[in-house]
């Protein structure tokens, strides 16, 4: 396996903190857990993007991109963090959000009209209609003689897992230095490119821990098979081969709700809970949801006391300022 001969651009603070949160643990009477705090990547306001767009944008500048383009909802942060990288390059970004022009532009949209990207919003949520103009533009712009460089949602490409695969083994060196050996990972996953990473550097450091991801809103079926074709990729990236069968792959919907973005009563309840037992601040898209299926799991005696979680932060924060409606109440 070869991860070095990547290029790369650096973004990200690395290594991430990882942090005990025992008095989260003691209030649910469960497991060990452990933070892996990737909202601290840094990258204006951090997440896990920042790792994924190091290899992404390293990969882009070898083939002389002067512009970058991506696509996403509204609120993504995986575009709020392509406008940061792309300025720090000094190139342009242009973002395909789906959404109407919302009455105040709130969380990630604030944060890639104040880095200057051109945010484009399309009023769809079908992936061909955004793809379709994500295509138009880079024929467009190639045609003007510039080079774009085209990441698709999420940057869950078999390169950007490599971060993540490479996260992995960072936080496995940083359990091992505390001599602590984790059960399961638990994190929000969607476009597939972090479970991918992850599942790979479990399974190939042989650390024994399960990788459980919690859907932020496609069916567990479509993230799985995301994985699968993403772990395959992967392997082709650095020089194995990789192959996950679907069983292997373990990911769980039932903490969806109404669907992506839509935060539960759970999700709630989760945000408030580790803010108020571990001061950090969770999500209402990706990790809020992410939390109430690890507190689920606990009271069903899923992960019981004695073993130990590491739960992976992946951000997402500025989002909690686009639902000020649903959390900013009094209890
Ligand atoms: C993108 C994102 C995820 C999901 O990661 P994938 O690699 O797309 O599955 C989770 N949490 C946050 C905060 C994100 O922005």
């Amino acid at each position: 396996m070869q991860l070095g001969h990547l290029p790369r651009v650096p973004l990200a603070v690395r290594p991430t903190p990882l942090q005990e949160a025992s008095r989260l643990s003691a209030y649910l009477g469960g497991p060990r857990i452990l933070i892996k705090r990737d909202d601290l990547t840094g990258l204006a306001l951090g997440g896990n993007k920042a790792r994924k767009l190091e290899l992404l944008l390293g990969e882009a500048r070898a083939q002389g991109a002067d512009v970058i383009i991506t696509v996403g909802a509204m609120q993504s942060n995986h575009a709020r963090m392509t406008a940061a990288a792309a300025r720090l390059l000094g190139w342009e970004a242009i973002l395909v959000l789906s959404g109407e022009e919302p009455a105040e532009a709130q969380g990630n949209l604030l944060l890639d009209r104040i880095l200057g990207a051109e945010v484009r919003l399309i009023n769809t949520t079908e992936e061909y209609v955004l793809m379709g103009v994500v295509q138009d533009l880079a024929r467009e712009l190639t045609g003007r003689g510039r080079r774009p460089y085209l990441i698709p949602r999420g940057g869950s490409t078999g390169l950007g897992a490599a971060a993540y695969l490479e996260a992995g083994l960072e936080a496995f060196a940083q359990l091992n230095a505390l001599g602590v050996r984790a059960d399961a990972i638990v994190h929000a996953s969607t476009s597939g490119g972090t479970q991918s990473g992850l599942l790979t550097a479990a399974k190939w450091s042989r650390a024994g821990a399960s990788v459980v991801g919690i859907s932020a809103g496609p069916p567990a079926a479509t993230v799985t098979q995301r994985v699968t074709g993403i772990v395959r990729d992967l392997g082709r990236v650095v020089g194995t081969e990789w192959e996950v069968h679907p069983e292997d792959v373990l990911v769980y919907d039932d903490y969806v709700g109404e669907g992506y973005g839509i935060p539960t009563l759970g999700t709630i309840e989760a945000i408030k809970m580790v803010a108020r037992t571990e001061g950090i601040l969770l999500d209402p898209v990706y990790t809020g949801k992410a939390m109430a299926g690890l507190i689920d799991l606990v009271r069903r005696r899923t992960f019981a006391r004695g073993q130990t979680v590491l739960f992976w932060h992946t951000g997402g924060v500025p989002a909690l300022f686009a639902h000020a409606q649903t959390l900013g109440g009094p209890d």
